[in-house]
């Protein structure tokens, strides 16, 4: 028995080598990890399974809640910290494409987040080193904090558009259909 942490998305070896065993996905042959923590290598039966650190597997498809890490051209980087359904924090690197935000065009990430937003999202695609969630349809931001003073947004009628009860300063968010819904985080 060997013991070596792991992330999620990490290579474990391929289906030759190995039986893919819990806290596994294997795509195009190769084993990844799906869950983060100790990978267990089973030279016996050959088989290699990962041993959660945390009891809660990512997949495709569940509701998920974080914080807006940052916001580039490209991608609005976001880490998960509650997967909708467990009651267990999690910690979980994962990104927005910028095709990902909204059902319409978005020109400008930065007009649709600020950094340390709380983002409803839901997990679209897991692949080796990068998962990707999205906020089209009714998801987005369910807190969002001023830019100008850091006091958390109140949202106006105006599809987008935000205001800041202590300042009066106008923003705009890709504002969740529940906004201030927040799971406990
Ligand atoms: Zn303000």
């Amino acid at each position: 028995m060997e013991k070596d942490i792991k992330q999620i998305g990490d290579f474990l070896g391929t289906i030759e080598e190995f039986v893919p065993g819990d806290g596994t996905y294997t795509e195009g042959g190769r084993i990844y990890a799906s869950i983060m923590g100790n990978a267990v290598v089973n030279r016996e039966n050959h088989s290699v399974r990962i041993e959660g650190r945390m009891p809660v597997e990512l997949k495709v498809g569940q509701t998920v809640f974080g914080d807006v890490l940052s916001v580039n051209k490209n991608v609005v980087t976001v880490i998960v910290k509650k997967i909708k359904g467990f009651k267990d924090e999690v910690d979980i690197r994962t990104g927005i494409y910028v095709s990902n935000i909204a059902d319409e065009y978005v020109e400008k990430p930065e007009s649709m987040f600020g950094i340390g937003d709380i983002v409803k999202a839901q997990v679209i695609k897991i692949q080796p080193g990068m998962i990707d969630i999205s906020t089209r349809g009714d998801l987005g931001v369910v807190k969002a904090f001023c830019k100008r003073c850091r006091h958390p947004l109140e949202k106006l009628d105006e599809k987008n558009k935000m205001i800041c009860p202590n300042c009066g300063f106008r923003d705009t968010r890709k504002v969740a259909r529940d906004y201030g819904h927040v799971l406990e985080i």
